[in-house]
């Protein structure tokens, strides 16, 4: 269904209101580029974390599992390039005001593709569409600025003590690449996966969870023998389609991007950007994949000095080549609370519902009394609360205003099924419904009395 190009902005309100993202240390005016998850968000995102487990680690005998500090050494970075030009976003000031944007954004936004560009070339295209800052003001010349957050370790002053926050994930999975082959003797093609905080000093962090300092990671390096990188990279594609698919999002609104060669990085032969289509905001990155050849095994074998070589068991020894899915949680969550968002019309009153996959949505189910000053249907609810609380886990106990009311509520933050314990239930007007409920379903509204003893069964 096409969205509106508003229902970004009526995510992120239904976001706050209901307790699923809040603005970061909002009460002393907050923290450009950080946001807080509150108690629906923080559930939806580890839904997405563990399916995301699931679906990649765990179904799966060819990955393995790693959790590797935030710090890391520094020769780590200086081994992957980040600190470097190559982690670097070109930035210009308004030199009125000081603040400062991306310049290529600002040229993307004139419709010129800063890819590749060289700090003169940006500077003369900048000239060329005679660009200003938004506020009217002349930039000032184009210069790289590093996006790693820098801090100091312990009491130790000058270089030593240097450490950045981790940019991604990923290079904890190659420093350890070795320990995971003595300690687990995997076969190629085998893969490391992680999940985990990644900092960035963005130039203009925006677009709510989009694009921020602090967020999260879900990595996977894949190594295989490089003859068999393009089957391989093909099975991943179709993994990452299905785990596209399995949090909801429709084909159609996901587009597969091919970076052209021209725009690879040196060391990359193929990469396919996975591109969400945000409301009002259009296509844009999801996710990325992409064969890195051997390039960072073999930089942290000369930095390091360790053999990265796998052995075969004939004795074979060679650097395995290396594939890298890699996605971001709040992108996910981002696309997925946007593909989730819909406004319907149900027994003559408008209504707003998030259309989640069962096993993304904050509550499993909710469950009611009908009335709550009643002891009996309270207490009876209660017993069906303890037993789907204790089978399920996340089930919202909701008796708050009347029943329509918790109907729209539940529906606002996506919760598939609701439960009301009613007079029927305790047996005293049809006997015959006795220890039955009504179970009501988000989508169509549509209600059916189930036996307390099939409920588990039922929702299952
Ligand atoms: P972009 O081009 O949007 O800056 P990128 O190409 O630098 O992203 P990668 O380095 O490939 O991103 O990081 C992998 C994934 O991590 C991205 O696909 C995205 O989901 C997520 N990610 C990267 N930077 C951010 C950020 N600042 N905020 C939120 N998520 C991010």
């Amino acid at each position: 269904m096409e969205k509106s190009v508003d229902t970004m902005e009526k995510v992120v309100s239904l976001c706050k209101r209901r307790g699923f993202v809040f603005q970061g240390s909002e009460i002393y005016g907050g923290l450009k580029g950080t946001w807080d998850f509150g108690p629906l968000g923080v559930a939806l995102n580890n839904n997405i974390k563990r399916e995301w487990w699931k679906m990649f680690v765990e179904s799966r005998e060819d990955m393995y599992g790693v959790d590797a500090a935030i710090l890391m050494n520094a020769k780590v970075w200086e081994a992957s390039g980040h600190t470097g030009a190559g982690f670097c976003d070109p930035l210009v000031e308004d030199t009125e005001t000081g603040e400062r944007f991306r310049a290529d954004h600002l040229l993307k936004d004139a419709g010129v593709d800063a890819e590749g560009m060289t700090l003169e070339e940006i500077d003369a295209a900048i000239a060329d569409h005679r660009l200003v800052s938004p506020k009217g003001n002349p930039l000032s010349p184009a210069r790289q600025f590093n996006l790693m957050f820098e801090s100091r370790i312990g009491a130790t002053s000058g270089a030593e003590g240097k450490v950045y926050l981790r940019p991604e994930t990923a290079q904890g999975m190659f420093v350890n690449f070795k320990n995971v082959l003595d300690s687990m003797s995997p076969k190629i093609p085998f893969g490391l996966a992680q999940v985990g905080k990644a900092f960035r000093n963005e130039i203009a962090p925006r677009e709510f969870v989009f694009r921020v300092r602090e967020f999260e990671q879900m990595e996977i390096e894949y190594f295989v023998k490089e003859a068999d990188w393009e089957t391989e990279f093909d099975k991943l594609r179709t993994d990452i389609q299905t785990w596209h698919r399995h949090l909801g999002l429709a084909d159609e609104n996901i587009r597969e991007y091919e970076v052209p060669k021209n725009d690879l990085a040196h060391y990359s032969k193929r990469t396919i950007d996975f591109e969400y289509n945000y409301p009002g905001k259009g296509f844009d990155e999801l996710a990325g994949f992409a064969y890195r050849t051997d390039h960072d095994l073999k930089n942290h074998m000369q930095h390091s000095g360790v053999s990265m070589e796998y052995i075969e068991p004939d004795g074979t020894r060679y650097i395995p080549h290396v594939l890298e899915p890699s996605f971001g949680v709040g992108r996910a969550f981002m696309a997925v609370l946007c593909e989730a968002y819909t406004e319907d019309e149900m027994g003559g009153e408008a209504r707003t519902y998030l259309k989640l996959p069962v096993h993304l949505a904050p509550y499993r189910v909710a469950v009611s009394p009908l009335l709550k000053n009643k002891p009996q249907l309270v207490e009876k609810a209660r017993d069906v609360f303890a037993m789907l609380k204790k089978e399920f886990g996340n089930v919202a106990w909701d008796d708050n205003g009347n029943v329509g009311k918790r109907y729209r509520r539940q529906d606002e933050i996506g919760t598939p099924h609701c439960i009301v314990i009613d007079f029927e239930t305790l047996g005293e007007e049809k006997p015959e419904l006795a220890d039955t409920v009504t179970v009501r379903d988000r989508d169509t509204g549509e209600q059916e009395r189930v036996a307390i003893g099939e409920l588990i069964g039922y929702l299952k």
